[in-house]
């Protein structure tokens, strides 16, 4: 077995410390042996000796004491400085790391939960609303004919739509609902406990939200809108069945003119 240096330090110190108790315990039997001695020269001789122990004893109390305050001392002044700086360390690795974890499931350009985000909630959802036996409802959305926006206003009002598109999303969805954006000029909304009724309610308020929006590009007003395909699960299809059936609606509501929503 190894000793940590502050370890052994420690020992060291305590057998001083015990080396030197031992040779007051012995002073002081030799002074109760000796107390009832009328020899004058057995007196001297013990005296001497008496001297000599309490000597040794000081000396090793006062090297205890020098170890202490100039080795041991030190040594827990380095531990509790590196612990220190071990905590602020941990402490900033685990901030980045949330940092990290946040940026892989957030779109950078919208803010809302990226595509990873979307297919693990969506089979978290599914599983726990199996569970409880309550509806779910999913929602695809895509913007209409967004390659004109970019193609006659630039890339960068294209992208301060999508921002828009995200923000009025965020701002008509509830707490638990997942908004994300899975690609391009595509969203989807993860609404649970929803019926189908209810969900095209929803998706129809925020198909009119969008058309409503006016993104401002210099001295023009810019108008978009979007096709939504909607679906409630089934109960008993996979995440990705589940998702193939509200995107092949978002096909249908494109196939029958845009801006609409089908169920
Ligand atoms: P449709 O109504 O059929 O959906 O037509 P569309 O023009 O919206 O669809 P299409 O798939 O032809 O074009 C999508 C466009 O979205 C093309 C691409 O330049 C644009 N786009 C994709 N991602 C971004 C982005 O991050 N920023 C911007 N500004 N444009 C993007
Ligand atoms: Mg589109
Ligand atoms: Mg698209």
């Amino acid at each position: 077995m190894r000793f940590h240096k502050s370890e052994t330090a420690f020992f060291v110190f305590v057998a001083l410390v015990l080396v030197a108790g031992g040779l007051i315990l012995h002073a002081y039997s030799v002074l109760r042996a000796g107390s009832d001695s009328f020899y004058a020269v057995e007196s001297l001789a013990r005296i001497a000796y008496l001297s000599k122990l309490l000597f040794a004893t000081g000396v090793l109390l006062s090297t205890a004491l020098f170890f202490g305050m100039f080795f041991i001392y030190p040594l827990i002044r380095i531990q509790v400085r590196e612990e220190g700086k071990l905590r602020a360390m941990t402490e900033s690795l685990s901030a980045r790391s949330e940092t990290l974890e946040h940026a892989a499931l957030t779109d950078g350009l919208t803010g809302t939960q990226n595509r990873r985000y979307f297919d693990d909630a969506l089979r978290e959802y599914l599983q726990e609303f199996r569970r409880i036996g309550k509806p779910v409802g999913l929602m695809i959305l895509d913007l209409d004919h967004f390659k004109q926006v970019n193609d006659n206003h630039g890339h960068d009002v294209g992208d301060k739509v999508l921002r828009e598109v995200a923000s009025c999303l965020k701002d008509m969805t509830r707490y638990h609902d997942v908004v994300a954006r899975l690609g391009g000029e595509e969203f989807a909304v993860v609404a649970p406990n929803m019926t189908e009724v209810q969900l095209m309610k929803f998706a129809e308020r925020i198909r009119k939200a969008i058309s409503n929006l006016a993104v401002v590009s210099g001295n023009v007003r810019l108008k978009v809108t979007s096709s939504v395909g909607i679906a409630v699960w089934n109960g008993r299809e996979s995440a990705d069945d589940f998702y193939r059936r509200a995107d092949k609606m978002l096909y249908e509501a494109k196939r029958l003119g845009r801006n609409r929503v089908c169920a």
